[in-house]
Parts: C-alpha cells; sequence; structure tokens
C-alpha cells in the first residue's frame, strides 16, 4: 500500500478509536482507490477520501420496552446515514448483540459503495441495536420495535432514509417496525422495505439476496468457461441469504452440502433437496429453531462450535456473518480445490483470508458486488411503491438478474487486470467513482 494510503488510514485509525470493523472496511476500499485518487487530482483537492469515510449523520438512541414479565429493559439504537450523494440514505437494521458503532459504520460504509453498485439511486446507510431477538417473545419483539421505531420514525421517510432487514430483522420485525411508523405518521408510505407482500413489499425480494449472490458467481464462472451445474457448494449461515442461495444453487444444479448458525454446522454429503430446505425454512423463520435439528432430522453430522470450511468444495457461500472466513479456513477452501467464493454475507472473509484467495488467483467476489441483490431489488420495492404498481415474480427475478450482470461488468471493467480479475478493485473503484462524482458536483457538503 502507498505511504499516503497508510497515513490516510492511521488518521482515521486514530478518529474513530475501537471501531476495528469500520478500519477494515476503511483499509479495503482505499487500498484499492487510491492510487486512482492520486492519479486524479480532483477527487484529492475536494478532499473526496476524507469526506466518505466520515457519516453525514450519527443518531444513537435509547429503546426501552417490557418484557413479558413486566420488567423494563433499556436496549441501544442507531441509524448511521453515511452518504445521500446519489439517493436517500439505504441499508438493512441489524438487532444482534453484538451491534455496535463500529460495526454499524463498517456496514454503512461498504453499503455506500454496494448501493452505487447496483446502478439504482440510493444513498448509504445502516442501523440496528443490541437487542437480541432470539428467544423473545413475538410480543417482546413487537414492543421492542414500537420503541425502536418510535424514535427512529423522526430521521427516516421515503425520501429521506429507507431502511430494510438484516441480521435479526425480517419480515416480523419490518412488519411490526412499519406498523408503527405508520402509526405515528398517519402515512402509508415505502418508507422501509422488505415488506409483506399484501402491504407493498417486492415480490424476490426475500429471495434477492441469495438469487443475486449465485447470479454473481454463475458469471464469474462464465469468465473460467465453468458453470454451475454438478458443482459441490459449501454454505455458512441458515438465514434469509443461505437459505435463497441454497435455493438458487438447487434450481441451477448445484448441490449444497452445509448449512451452520451460530452454534456449529451440518454436513449434508448427499445434498440439501427442496424437501430439506424447507424443512430447513419451518425451523429457522417459523419455529426459530437451531441448525442441530436438521442433522437430527435427517441423520448427517452436526460439528459443535465450527464453521464448514474444511469440507471440499467447488463453491463457498459464506453468508452468515463478517470475519467468519479466516486466514487458516481459507487455506483449507483453497487445497479443498474450491474454484470460487460467493460472500452472500458483508465482510465475511478477513483481510489475510482475502490475500489467499487472490494469491491462489481463485475466483473471489467481494460481499460488496455479491450480495447486491437485497438492496438492488430493495430499490425496485420502492420504485413499485412510488408509482402504486406490483411488478411479476418475473419481471422483478429479470430485472435483479440484469442488474447483478451489470454489477460483474463493472467489476470486470475496473478490476481487470492483464488475464486476471481483480474483483475487490473492480468493485470498490466502481462503486466509488459514481458517488465521488457526484460529491463533487454538488459542492462541498
Ligand atoms: P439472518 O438473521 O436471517 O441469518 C443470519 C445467520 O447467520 C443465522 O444463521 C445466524 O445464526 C448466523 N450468524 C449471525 N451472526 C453470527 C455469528 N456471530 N456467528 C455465527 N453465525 C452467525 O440474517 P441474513 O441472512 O439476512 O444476513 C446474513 C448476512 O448477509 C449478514 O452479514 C448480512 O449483513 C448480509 N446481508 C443480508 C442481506 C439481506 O437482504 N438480508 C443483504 C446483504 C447482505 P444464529 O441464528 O445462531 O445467530
Amino acid at each position: 500500500m502507498s505511504k499516503k494510503a497508510e497515513e490516510f488510514i492511521g488518521r482515521v485509525v486514530e478518529k474513530n478509536p475501537g471501531e476495528v470493523e469500520f478500519h477494515q472496511a476503511v483499509r479495503e476500499v482505499v487500498h484499492s482507490v487510491m492510487p486512482y485518487v492520486e492519479a486524479h487530482p480532483r477527487y484529492q483537492k475536494a478532499k473526496i477520501l476524507d469526506r466518505v469515510v466520515e457519516p453525514e449523520r450519527v443518531i444513537q438512541f435509547r429503546v426501552p420496552w417490557f418484557d413479558d414479565r413486566g420488567e423494563v429493559q433499556v436496549n441501544r439504537g442507531y441509524r448511521i446515514e453515511m452518504s445521500s450523494a446519489i439517493g436517500p440514505y439505504k441499508g438493512g437494521l441489524r438487532f444482534h448483540p453484538s451491534v455496535n458503532l463500529g460495526i454499524l459504520k463498517f456496514l454503512a460504509f461498504e453499503q455506500v459503495f454496494k448501493n452505487s453498485l447496483t446502478t439504482l439511486p440510493m444513498g448509504g446507510g445502516k442501523g440496528g441495536s443490541d437487542f437480541d431477538p432470539k428467544g423473545k417473545s413475538d410480543n417482546e419483539v413487537m414492543r421492542f420495535c414500537q420503541s425502536f421505531m418510535t424514535e427512529l420514525a423522526r430521521h427516516i421517510g421515503p425520501d429521506t432514509d429507507v431502511p430494510a432487514g438484516d441480521i435479526g430483522v425480517g419480515g416480523r420485525e419490518v412488519g411490526y417496525l412499519f406498523g408503527q411508523y405508520k402509526r405515528l405518521r398517519n402515512e402509508f408510505t415505502g418508507v422501509l422495505t422488505g415488506k409483506g407482500l399484501g402491504w407493498g413489499g417486492s415480490l424476490i425480494r426475500p429471495e434477492a439476496t441469495g438469487y443475486g449472490c449465485v447470479y454473481f458467481v454463475e458469471e464469474m464462472l462464465k469468465t473460467r468457461s465453468e458453470g454451475l451445474a454438478g458443482k459441490v457448494c459449501t454454505v455458512s449461515g441458515s438465514g434469509n441469504v443461505a437459505q435463497y442461495t441454497v435455493e438458487k444453487l438447487l434450481e441451477l444444479g448445484a448441490k449444497s452440502v452445509t448449512l451452520s448458525d451460530s452454534d456449529g454446522f451440518i454436513h449434508d454429503p448427499d445434498g440439501i433437496d427442496a424437501q430439506k430446505l424447507q424443512f430447513v425454512m419451518e425451523l429457522k423463520n417459523v419455529k426459530r429453531g437451531r441448525i442441530k435439528e436438521y442433522a437430527d432430522e435427517y441423520k448427517c453430522k452436526f460439528i459443535p462450535g465450527e464453521r464448514p470450511w474444511g469440507i471440499a468444495c467447488d463453491l463457498a457461500f459464506p453468508s452468515a456473518t463478517q470475519n467468519e472466513v479466516e486466514e487458516a479456513d481459507a487455506k483449507k477452501l483453497v487445497k479443498g480445490g474450491c474454484l470460487a467464493i460467493g460472500e452472500g454475507a458483508n465482510m465475511p472473509s478477513s483481510p489475510e483470508a482475502i490475500r489467499v484467495f487472490q494469491l491462489a488467483k481463485i475466483l473471489y467476489a467481494p460481499g460488496k458486488a455479491a450480495n447486491a441483490g437485497g438492496v438492488a431489488t430493495s430499490g425496485l420495492e420502492m420504485s413499485q411503491n412510488s408509482q402504486r404498481l406490483s411488478w411479476s415474480r418475473k419481471e422483478v427475478d429479470e430485472r435483479l438478474h440484469q442488474i447483478m450482470i451489470s454489477i460483474h461488468e463493472a467489476c470486470v471493467r475496473y478490476g481487470k487486470d492483464g488475464k486476471h480479475i481483480d474483483y475487490v478493485k473492480g468493485a470498490n473503484l466502481a462503486g466509488f467513482l459514481k458517488v465521488a462524482d457526484a460529491m463533487i458536483d454538488q459542492g462541498l457538503v
């Protein structure tokens, strides 16, 4: 990395102490874009890099709520409004005990470039709470969501900031959040995405992140004259992204052999077929159970406390959380003959793991490109809400597919280095330039 890039990152670290995930995300982007910025004085003069690492606004608030025993509980809520250079702030809400300012700033920062890549007019944001929905009753989740939205409502709006789901925030939570917003504002608008189908949601939105990730990997494989049919895949997580990754892989002839949660992973060498996937969806989305129950049901192995990266595979889809693929995992994947990585999760690979993939010259799709299908389809949900129309499943899926092809093309355009495609550089540079140019056009804001 250049001296200038190192110095810049040093200043970011000093200014944002302890926010290690944010430092990691900034380092990766700066590493990719600094050579371009150094060669183009207009970006330096406008101090674009200094400006994009500073959120436009950070909101932190208290979320008090009653549990089922009538006791008061207090959580912390956040919304990071990172950049509105190319559209209203847009990005999910995460409810997980690990949530803190640094994690949300990393997610909001990544979101800015991801949203730019989608070709749709969306700025970047992220929010959430350290609330843990696990083990809570529906009523507790509802009371929490109502309290959370009571504060958040004053900061968001269909033309200002449009949140969506993320870890711990699915259809149930979006419903409660939307209900409370409507009640406070007396407005039925597209202020959240990931809504229920009967009240403004888009077909394919639940599927979009997983499907989009598979479409992206398919494009990468084509560059090596390969396809998905017959490929053995490892998938981590068992939530929204993992489930629909498995579904699309199955449809396109590949075989998923693992799923995980924070307790460990299951290994089913026969493959997760449609019936087994239905079991997982019921287990995770309705019964809210643990993935171990899959192993009990289908008599396969459950490996507690481990991640699935030691299982030999052709393709790997990390779809749980950040930094879930470390250097040793990456080495195992490469050794096991893995051809491509599609990151369904945000920043699931550590910088050391990414280096292993890049040195091995395997096809590596960073999350901001590979998982952009989710937010892209949220953008399509916003368009449908504005027009008061609903597009068909086929229409939305085709648009999603086309967007993933466009993102792949942008990565190739900006990341091609001889025969090799550096998807990290491609995604970062393509995402960055659109935002940077918009910032220059709009003056010093
Ligand atoms: P869900 O809450 O539906 O599922 C998350 C899954 O990951 C669960 O299986 C969960 O297990 C597991 N997980 C979460 N945290 C950890 C952890 N610290 N260690 C091990 N496993 C963990 O979330 P999503 O599927 O929506 O999100 C998964 C990833 O995809 C996240 O990185 C998210 O930011 C990213 N993403 C999601 C998008 C979307 O549209 N939903 C869009 C783009 C990216 P457990 O139940 O045990 O916690």
